[in-house]
C-alpha cells in the first residue's frame, strides 16, 4: 500500500490529455504538487498509444467552432513540442481524393471548410499531381493538404510527463493504481485507488474512454455513455 500524500491536484488519466494537462499545470504553477494517477503499469495505453499518430490538420471541422479552433492551435502547439523536444514526428501532407464525379459536391464542400479553417498551404490537385505525390493513389480531383502529418503520440505523453515531473520535485507519476472510489470534502477530496488513498484539493479526470464510468463513480449524474464499436 502507498502511504497518504496531500497534493494541489490529482489528474487522473495517463493518455496524452491527461498528460498535456500535467506539464501545462506544472510548468505554469511550479510550486504546486501534482499527481498523475494511471491505472495501467505506463503511460499512453489505452487510445493515445494505440491510435492512427495522425496529426489532424482540422480541415474538416465546422468553421469558427471551439472544435476547429482547438484543433489547428494544437497542431502548431504538437508539432513546435516535438521539434523542441525531438519527439518522432513527420509533417508528411496528406491529400483528399474525390475518385468519381458523385464524391465532387462533397469535395468542393471540404475544400470550402479548408479555407474557412485557413488551413495553411491547402490547394486543388489533378490526376497528374496525386500520382507524383503518391504513386498508389488515382483520383479525378485531390485536395493537397501539406500541415498533415504524423507523430509518435506515446513519445509525446511520455516527454510532456517527465518535463511536468522535473518542475517539483513532489509531484508523482502514480503508475499501476486504479481509482476506486472517491469522497469529497469541503476542503479536499480523497482518493481510493487499489494501492491506498491521496488526499488532493481539486481533481481533473482525463479518463478517455473511461470518463463516463469515472463519473459515475464520482456520483455524478449523467446521461451520456460510451459505447464501444
Ligand atoms: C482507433 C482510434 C484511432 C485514432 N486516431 C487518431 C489519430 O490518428 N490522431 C488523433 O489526433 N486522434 C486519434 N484518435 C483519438 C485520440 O487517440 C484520442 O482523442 C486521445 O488519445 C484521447 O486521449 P485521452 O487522454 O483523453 O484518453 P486515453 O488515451 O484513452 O487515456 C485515458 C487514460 O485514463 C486511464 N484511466 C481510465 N480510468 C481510470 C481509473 N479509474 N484510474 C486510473 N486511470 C484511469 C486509462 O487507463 C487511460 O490511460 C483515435 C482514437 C481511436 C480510438
Amino acid at each position: 500500500m502507498t502511504t497518504t500524500a496531500n497534493y494541489d491536484i490529482a489528474i487522473i488519466g495517463g493518455g496524452i490529455v491527461g498528460a498535456a494537462t500535467f506539464y501545462k499545470l506544472q510548468t505554469r504553477y511550479p510550486h504546486l504538487k501534482i499527481c498523475l494517477i494511471e491505472k495501467m503499469p505506463k503511460l499512453a495505453d489505452h487510445q493515445t498509444g494505440n491510435n492512427s499518430g495522425v496529426i489532424h490538420s482540422g480541415l474538416y471541422y465546422k468553421p469558427g467552432s471551439l472544435k476547429a479552433k482547438n484543433c489547428i492551435s494544437g497542431r502548431h502547439e504538437l508539432v513546435a513540442f516535438a521539434r523542441e523536444h525531438n519527439i518522432k514526428h513527420d509533417v508528411c501532407g496528406k491529400i483528399v481524393v474525390a475518385t468519381d464525379e458523385k464524391e465532387l459536391p462533397n469535395f468542393e464542400k471540404i475544400f470550402k471548410t479548408g479555407l474557412e479553417n485557413k488551413i495553411e498551404g491547402i490547394e486543388k490537385i489533378g490526376p497528374d499531381k496525386i500520382r507524383e505525390i503518391e504513386p498508389h493513389c488515382v483520383g479525378i480531383a485531390g485536395i493537397w493538404v501539406p500541415c498533415t502529418g504524423i507523430i509518435d503520440f506515446r513519445g509525446a505523453t511520455e516527454k510532456m510527463v517527465e518535463i511536468a515531473l522535473s518542475k517539483n520535485t513532489e509531484s508523482r507519476l502514480l503508475l499501476n493504481e486504479e481509482v476506486k472510489s472517491i469522497d469529497h470534502h469541503e476542503t479536499h477530496s480523497v482518493i481510493h485507488t487499489s494501492k491506498g488513498k491521496h488526499i488532493a484539493n481539486k481533481l481533473i479526470f482525463c479518463g478517455g474512454l473511461q470518463a463516463d464510468r469515472l463519473a459515475k463513480m464520482d456520483k455524478v449524474s449523467i446521461r451520456e455513455k460510451v459505447v464501444g464499436f
